[in-house]
């Protein structure tokens, strides 16, 4: 088994917890049109009326940002990462200049910010760009003013001044970013859910909120591909110390509260399960079996900036290698012409790719203590004639890769299996398939 490793994040300063300070999200649905647009206006001025500071951080409308990609890819087939950051930033833009509108005109001031304007600093790496710095000074004068402050998320300016997007899902990061940096009790992330479950609701209806979930495994199950949280707001969250608070834009309930381990009062032995079908698998089949080979293949798509995930390496009776691993679907035409050289210089036998993958899978910091889960999930799978193609570990998670078809059954087989439905403690008797 391996620990995952996840990239280290820049240290943002992050500032004095300051008593009142509340930093709220909402996500493009919770901003879809102008009711909810008035909705949550309302919202905050209320949260304002409770002596918060408030600041807001907005995704864009609905499903907005995608049609602002395609709408670039019908102008142009490859557009430059430059401007496409220029064009998919304005979305966010849009949702804050109409928050602060209904806010007005509810009595309340208010002032809507782009990234840049709220000091959102980042690298110069466009479509998946990292924060390297908050300055804050503009938020903190608008807080002191009374204001409301509304930020548009998912974007900031770059070190060379041009103006950047953090990855999908980014406004997320923007959230956290800000409450770390204003020192904020906690991160509260608003959305269409009513918190994190056991399995995405819209796969499982019997999935289960979840009371409260650790960072460690709120990381592996955002890059296992719960889209509910940005992988990178969870690394942030937990480097800061920063408490997420992920719940419902359309009821009032409790949702799922994400924390360090050890600040949790009960801990399941399974937690969840994710699933992710924006990878793809490559196979480079019959690898003379030398020395250097895995090298030779692998540093330069690493070089090219590709993400490999799992690697599976099969000696066969005659000495050749078949050296499978998966990348994200995205990156295959620029993966798929390095492969094809590679093929022919470590003279193997050529080279297959194949989109119809999907990965399964479970994380649950019990795993740790509780033998046998990794079994469970290979009986469930077998049991429901479900073929495993590929299989990875951590100390809290298992990856399997199945065909992409046989994805939904998967989770719920696995749901089931594990009992997911119901709240197993750590305590009690019950180690569900282990
Ligand atoms: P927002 O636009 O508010 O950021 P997202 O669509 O990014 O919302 O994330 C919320 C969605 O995440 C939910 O609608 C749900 O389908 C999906 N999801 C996936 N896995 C989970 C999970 N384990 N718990 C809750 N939601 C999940
Ligand atoms: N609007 C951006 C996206 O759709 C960012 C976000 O919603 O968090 O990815
Ligand atoms: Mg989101």
């Amino acid at each position: 088994m391996t620990t995952t490793q996840f990239e280290r994040l820049p240290d943002l300063t992050a500032a004095e917890p300051s008593a009142g300070t509340l930093v709220m999200k909402f996500g493009g649905t919770s901003v879809g049109d102008p009711q909810k647009i008035k909705d949550v206006a309302r919202r905050l001025v209320a949260a304002r009326g409770e002596g918060n500071r408030v600041v807001a951080v907005l995704s864009a409308m609905g499903d907005s940002t995608d049609d602002l990609v395609r709408l670039a890819h019908e102008v142009s087939p490859k557009p430059k990462p430059r401007e496409l950051d220029m064009l998919i930033s304005v979305g966010e833009r849009i949702s804050c200049a109409l928050a602060a509108m209904a806010i007005h005109d509810l009595g309340a001031e208010a002032i809507s910010l782009t990234g840049s304007q709220a000091g959102i600093v980042t690298d110069t790496v466009h479509g998946r760009a990292k924060i390297v710095d908050v300055r804050a000074r503009r938020i903190h004068e608008a807080l002191d003013q009374d204001r409301i402050v509304l930020v548009a998320g998912f974007q900031g300016v770059s070190t060379d001044l041009d103006i950047t997007t953090l990855g999908r899902g980014g406004s997320d990061t923007t959230a956290v970013a800000l409450a770390a940096a204003l020192g904020a009790e906690v991160c509260e992330i608003y959305t269409d859910v009513e918190g994190v479950f056991t399995a995405d609701p819209r796969l499982v209806p019997e999935a289960r909120k979840l009371h409260a979930v650790s960072y460690e495994e709120m990381l592996e199950l955002a890059a296992s591909g719960a889209k509910v949280l940005a992988l990178r707001s969870v690394e942030y969250a937990r480097n800061h110390g920063v408490p997420i608070h992920v719940r419902s834009t359309f009821a009032e309930v409790e949702g799922t509260w994400v924390v360090r381990e050890d600040d949790m009062l009960e801990q399941a032995i399974i937690s969840g399960i994710a699933s992710d079908t924006g990878e793809a698998k490559a196979t480079i089949l019959a690898v003379p079996d030398r020395p250097g080979v895995a090298a030779r293949i692998f540093r330069p798509l690493a070089d090219a900036g590709i993400h490999i995930d799992m690697i599976v390496q099969n000696v066969s009776a005659e000495g050749h290698t078949d050296i499978s691993f998966t990348l994200p679907k995205a990156d295959l035409p620029l993966a798929e012409p390095i492969l094809e050289r590679l093929a022919a210089e470590v003279e193997a036998g050529g080279f297959s790719c194949d989109e119809e993958i999907a990965k399964v899978t479970l994380v649950g910091a019990g795993m740790r203590s509780h033998p046998g889960v990794a079994a469970g999930v290979f009986e469930s799978l077998a049991e429901a004639g479900i073929n495993i193609e590929i299989i990875s570990t951590s100390p809290i998670r298992i990856s399997c890769v199945v065909r992409a078809a046989e994805m939904e059954r998967a989770v719920q087989v696995l749901h089931e299996h594990f009992r997911l439905d119901e709240d197993v403690l750590l305590q009690g008797d019950a180690a569900a398939g282990a």
